[in-house]
């Protein structure tokens, strides 16, 4: 029995067919048969503390019973209202508005109509977007469009916009980044930097100092360039700080959030905006209006589910609980430090990643898909990035939990490593 299912991310003529799954909860994904898969990489990074987590499944249930999807254009509703006071109490200090969408890719295409619409609208000709080297900040076409060329995107190359790109601040040469950034910014041309604060995720869990970003934001600041932060896969605790641009002490000028947002629990974006950003699209000339919507702006029962994970934030001891994740992670990952069948061996927050040195590396390792059925076979949720192998499990993950995931990574090692 053949599925009508298009999976993404998916070779239908070579990968087996998916498990199905009727239920989840903490860490785990069950399946109809009842099989219990740890979780490590959190869904695809949305689930924070924990799949169906109590206070955030309530609030949906709650807010189902008096509201649906309204218009946002020309109404408003108190779920949307208080996540965005919440939001820019959270966010870092500057960022005062803030317009719900509902993907990262999404929130990403609203920060960069922003940046351009900013200039635009201040009769100012500067439309280039700057961006960084093995980054990933979603699939739709502007979002393609500033992310990393690749094999993803081959096929798409003629439809994606030209981009200036800044190298990766690789350690030891993170000044030629920030060279190759200020020769940009003061060309004159560039609208925006568009980068993924301290760790590039799907790039391969790249993970760069926070001095890069700070001059970064420093320079983006001397040149008046807008510094874009999507922080759709660190925000929401996974660096360690509720958004990894505070570990620079980074405000940038608009801020991407959405996988956490909700706890992972039902999708929503935003994308945060400061004053001028916002200024600049408030005229009394209509064609200055920000023309951006999706017909699921701000749905009232994924506001409310962000608000429960807000609350859960300030209710939770969720720092604590970050913060002996971060500690479990270091441990488990110290015994590869030295091993010769891995390479970058690196961590930022509770994001463990380590590269497995194989004959061939890259995405379309042949490895990446033997390495996930070994894991599957395992009961255990692993989807490895080519070669690069990477844990970011739930902040409910247990330390018995990740030794298991640990003794599995060393085992696949014995199997597939140490090949080249
Ligand atoms: C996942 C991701 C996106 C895209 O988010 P979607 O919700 O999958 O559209 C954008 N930027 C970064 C950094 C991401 O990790």
């Amino acid at each position: 029995m053949t599925s009508p299912v298009w999976h993404p991310f998916t070779q239908h003529a070579l990968e087996p067919p998916p498990p199905r799954i009727a239920r989840t909860g903490g860490a785990y994904l069950e399946t109809e048969d009842g099989r219990r898969i740890l979780d490590a990489i959190s869904s695809w990074w949305v689930i924070t503390h924990g799949h169906r987590h109590p206070a955030i499944m309530a609030a949906i249930r709650e807010a189902s019973e008096t509201l649906d999807q309204i218009i946002f254009a020309g109404f408003t509703h108190a779920p949307a209202e208080a996540l965005a006071r919440e939001l820019v109490a959270l966010a870092p200090p500057g960022l005062a508005y803030v317009f719900f969408s509902d993907s990262g890719s999404t929130a990403v295409e609203v920060a960069l109509k922003m940046a351009l619409g900013t200039f635009r609208n201040r009769g100012v000709a500067r439309s280039r977007i700057v961006v960084m080297e093995g980054s990933y900040h979603g699939d739709t076409i502007g979002a393609m469009s500033v992310g990393a060329r690749g094999v993803f995107n081959a096929a798409y190359a003629p439809l994606l916009f030209e981009v200036d790109r800044i190298p990766f601040p690789a350690p030891g040469r993170e000044q030629a980044t920030l060279d190759a950034f200020e020769a940009l910014a003061r060309g004159g041309a560039a609208a925006a930097l568009i980068v993924e604060p301290l760790v590039l995720g799907a790039g391969g869990m790249l993970i760069y100092p926070p001095f890069v970003l700070a001059e970064l934001a420093r320079i983006a600041a001397a040149t008046g360039t807008l510094l874009i932060a999507d922080e759709v896969m660190t925000g929401w605790g996974r660096t360690g700080t509720l958004f990894a641009s505070t570990q620079a002490g980074v405000s940038p000028d608009i801020l991407c959030t959405s996988k956490g947002l909700t706890g992972g629990a039902v999708p929503l974006a935003a994308t945060l905006a400061k004053p001028d950003v916002f200024a600049a699209h408030v005229s009394q000339d209509r064609a200055h209006t920000f023309f951006h919507s999706s017909s699921y702006t701000a749905n009232p029962i994924a506001c409310a589910a962000g608000l429960a994970n807000v609350k859960v934030w300030r209710e939770e001891p969720v720092e604590a609980r970050i913060a002996h994740l971060c500690a479990l992670q270091a441990e488990r990952l110290a015994r590869f430090s030295d091993d010769a069948r891995f390479e970058n061996v690196r961590r930022c927050g509770t994001i463990a990643a380590l590269d497995l040195k194989v004959p061939a590396g890259g995405y379309l390792a042949e490895v990446g898909p033997r390495l996930r059925a070994f894991f599957l076979e395992r009961n255990l949720l692993v989807r490895p990035l080519g070669n690069v192998l990477y844990a970011m499990p739930p902040y409910c993950v247990t330390a018995a939990e990740l030794d298991r995931l640990y003794d599995a990574i060393d085992e696949a090692a014995a199997r597939f490593g140490g090949a080249a």
